[in-house]
């Protein structure tokens, strides 16, 4: 009977269908060549952001922040902080308290932004979010505090200052007018002196990697080093001022924000790009602009999973070759579904249920394959990010001369927190690839918030320091 089964088995794995799928899939297994070549690709770039002959032209643009320490535990007072560009945009009262006890006090509302105000005039934005703040100081009673406030923005900024940052380029779902090329907490200003209601104190543009950089080394002082694998993929990472060419100045580090989601941008992992991620980036509102983040963040492996059910549905092998209205609809697999749907825990009956609730109609078959396709994209996300990781910690250990480098990774976004196998294949593929690092990683709790508060202390404190 075991012979037999191993013959029907065997005779199914032969079959064309599942050839054809297999081919399909192979694409996306990399292996470990591949993915040291991607750790040494981001190397270069990382090395052409730095350098002031080619930070112009560089694809990652390795940004400074103008942030020079983490925590010291001596941050105080009452902040504002707004948390723009991840899965909700929230206002937040942050209270920190230093001292023998030090404790950290925050309330939060989350509020949406509809996609119309996501892309459409930059003041309709920066409008609304003054509308946000407003309602959050009336609920928490506090009109009239005229609080410092450090306002979380998670996409590339230049700044010059703490409190000053020139939008690069829209990413993710935004596409505002008016915004790029502009000083955005120029925009929250104005915005502010437009509604005459209350007065903010607007002291630190923080992009979300150092919010929860900060964040967890003010826990963990190791904490050299943020992540986020949520909508967006992006790090930062205390590198030598020395390196950071564009920055005057020698002495001691900075943050730098790599944005290392436009990796690629100039081509150099074409190789490894498939037919779907180009038609995943082809359809998108920034095409041919930060294509590593669409390989590997939340906003779009869905998109990429759909792509290819798409095509092996036209080709017959899915889905009984019928493409239906919902498969056609742009977004329908966020991550919350993939990661429901790459569960061990499910049955394929449940997984079954999940397709039918985005009103997909699938047979037992089908399942398996919407299973496996989800597990191969994701696994991927998971090893090129893991590559970029590599390359991270492995430039941080070249930089202070070291055989072996002990460093604590602050993490945060939803990719990494709800999806089941992400997090652990990206540690493993961080652990294979940079062998002389030993890396732990934190998870942030709340860090765009409590980040963005702790900037704004320190920023605070700069100031009057300067004033004196
Ligand atoms: C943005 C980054 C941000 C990342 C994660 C990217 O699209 O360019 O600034 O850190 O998303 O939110
Ligand atoms: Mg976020």
């Amino acid at each position: 009977a075991k012979g037999a089964a191993m013959v029907t088995a065997v005779a199914y794995r032969l079959t064309e269908q599942a050839r054809q799928i297999q081919q399909t899939m192979a694409e996306f297994r990399l292996s470990k060549a591949q993915l040291l070549e991607v750790k040494k690709r981001m190397r270069v770039e990382i090395e052409r952001g730095l350098k002031e002959d080619t930070h112009k032209e560089a694809t990652v643009k390795m940004l400074p922040t103008f942030v020079r320490s983490t925590p010291d535990g001596t941050e105080n007072g009452d902040f504002l902080a707004l948390d723009l560009g991840g899965t909700n945009f929230r206002v937040l009262l942050v209270k920190i308290r230093s001292g023998k006890r030090r404790t950290v006090e925050m309330h939060n509302k989350i509020y949406a932004i509809p996609i119309e105000v996501m892309q459409g005039t930059g003041e309709e934005l920066f409008d609304h979010i003054v509308y946000c703040i407003s309602d959050f100081l009336d609920y928490m009673g506090m009109k009239s505090a005229r609080l410092p406030l450090g306002f979380t923005f998670s996409f590339p900024c230049h700044q010059t200052s703490l409190d000053a940052g020139i939008l690069v380029t829209w990413t993710k779902g935004f596409k505002a007018t008016d915004c790029e090329g502009e000083d955005v907490v120029e925009l929250l200003r104005d915005a502010i002196k437009r509604k005459e209601e209350f007065e903010l104190d607007v002291v630190a543009i923080v992009n979300d990697t150092v919010g929860t950089m900060m964040t967890c080394a003010y826990e963990e002082p190791t904490c050299e080093v943020g992540l986020i694998a949520g909508t967006g993929s992006n790090a930062c990472y205390m590198e030598e001022a020395k390196n950071i060419e564009i920055v005057e100045g020698n002495e001691g580090r900075m943050c730098v924000n790599m944005e290392w989601g436009a990796f690629g941008d100039n081509g150099c992992l074409d190789d490894i790009r498939t037919k779907y991620d180009q038609a995943v980036d082809e359809n998108s509102l920034n095409e041919g602009k930060q294509r590593y983040e669409k390989m590997c963040s939340g906003m779009y492996l869905g998109e990429i999973v759909r792509q290819i059910l798409i095509d092996l549905t036209k080709r017959g092998y899915l889905f009984r070759g019928q493409i239906s209205e919902t498969l056609k609809t742009r977004g329908i697999f966020e991550t919350k579904f993939l990661s429901q749907i790459e569960s061990d825990r499910l049955a394929l009956l449940q997984v079954r249920a999940i397709l039918q609730q985005l009103g997909l109609d699938s047979t037992c078959d089908d399942s398996i394959i919407v299973k496996e396709v989800c597990g191969t994209v994701s696994r991927r996300a998971a090893q090129i990010c893991g590559a970029g990781m590599a390359a991270v910690v492995d430039k941080i250990r070249e930089n202070r001369g070291l055989d072996h480098l002990d460093i604590t990774v602050g993490v945060d976004g939803t990719l990494y927190k709800l999806h089941p196998h992400f997090s652990r294949i990206f540690q493993q593929t961080v652990k294979e690839l940079a062998p002389k690092c030993d890396v732990n990683f934190l998870l942030s709790e709340d860090g765009s918030g409590k980040g963005a508060a702790l900037i704004t202390a320190v920023g605070c404190r700069q100031r009057e320091l300067e004033a004196q």
